[in-house]
């Protein structure tokens, strides 16, 4: 196959670009760098099978020759990103998805959106099925993510119910792992950046709101299995073993060894209580679900941080 990934170098994008060639395919990557970075792709440099382009999705788009599929993963994810960038993030949502579903009619290319556990909002149903509407407020800070994920859900079902294009859409729980950035604003990044500088890890409110975390080698697994094998409804791909902030600090600081003290601040607005998704679906349809528990991916994230940060 010839695919397309749009937000290639970014924490997901990038990972997501090494799957494909490594199972053989074709892969074009584009970024404008918004959020992503070139070093995610450094290693991509002079692949046969790799070509990048530099573009902004939001814009008019060509792609010269065949594509069989287009995977949309291009948008600033963390809520520190689409608060510094709430109108490009509205934009790619929106117009990006557009964008990239019009090229996925015109190329006969089957389309994967990149979705969020965001439209759910702050859940009012725990664990959350993807039959859950979700709660969410439009005019928060959060709502220019959730409303553009939840606008580019309804125009990727319209593509499909209106034009025939084969689509998947992914809701996407919390993910973690290597290349990460040490300011992403995550908070599995935050702690552990400020647990090997020894710094006090911020904790948000009292740290009893739960999010459920997904090493990224599992949630680009169920990515490509939900690509080859899903179908058009939205599906939740997230590891549903659910940790309170405060339990994750506790753990960062264990396998650290750090002796950082915990630094309390206010919680942001509409920030979700709870999190955890239910895979159910991913379960039955792809024989999906996740094996590398929040300990062993934090180990291993811990390892690339301390290759990657000044000592
Ligand atoms: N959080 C925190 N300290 C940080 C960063 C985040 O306590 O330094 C909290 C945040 O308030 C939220 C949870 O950790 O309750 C997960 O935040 P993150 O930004 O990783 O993702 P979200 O799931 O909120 O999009």
């Amino acid at each position: 196959m010839r695919v397309l990934i749009t937000g290639a170098a970014g924490f997901l994008g990038s990972h997501l670009v090494d799957r494909f060639l490594r199972e053989g395919h074709e892969v074009v990557g584009l970024d404008n760098f918004i959020t992503g970075s070139p070093d995610n792709l450094a290693h991509l440099a002079g692949h046969e099978r790799f070509e990048f382009v530099r573009h902004n999705i939001s814009t008019y788009t060509y792609v010269a020759g065949a594509l069989d599929g287009i995977l949309h993963f291009a948008s600033p994810a963390s809520p520190i990103d689409y608060l510094e960038h709430p109108i490009a993030t509205l934009k790619v949502g929106a117009l990006g998805t557009h964008n990239a579903l019009g090229l996925a009619k015109a190329k006969g290319a089957r389309f994967f959106l990149a979705s969020t556990s965001e439209v759910y909002g702050d859940p009012l149903v725990h664990p959350q099925p993807e039959s859950y509407w979700g709660n969410v407020n439009p005019i928060g800070p959060r709502g220019v993510y959730d409303e553009a994920k939840r606008f580019a859900e309804a125009i990727t079902m319209a593509y499909h119910r209106a034009h025939q294009v084969d689509t998947r859409i992914v809701r996407i729980f919390n993910t973690y792992g290597p290349r990460m950035r040490p300011h992403d604003g995550r908070v599995v990044s935050n702690f552990i950046v400020q647990a090997l500088r020894g710094a006090p890890l911020t904790m948000y409110g009292d740290g009893s709101q739960t999010r459920s975390f997904c090493y990224v080698d599992d949630e680009v697994d169920g990515i490509y299995r939900l690509f080859l094998h899903g179908d058009a409804q939205p599906t939740n791909i997230g590891n549903p073993r659910e940790f309170s902030v405060r339990e994750l600090a506790e753990i960062v600081r264990e396998l650290t060894g750090s002796s950082s003290t915990l630094a309390f601040m206010d919680l942001p607005e509409d920030d979700p209580k709870v999190r955890q998704p239910d895979i159910t679906r991913a379960m039955t349809m792809l024989g999906w679900e996740p094996s590398v528990d929040l300990r062993e991916g934090v180990r291993r994230t811990i390892d690339y941080f301390r290759q990657i940060l000044p000592s």
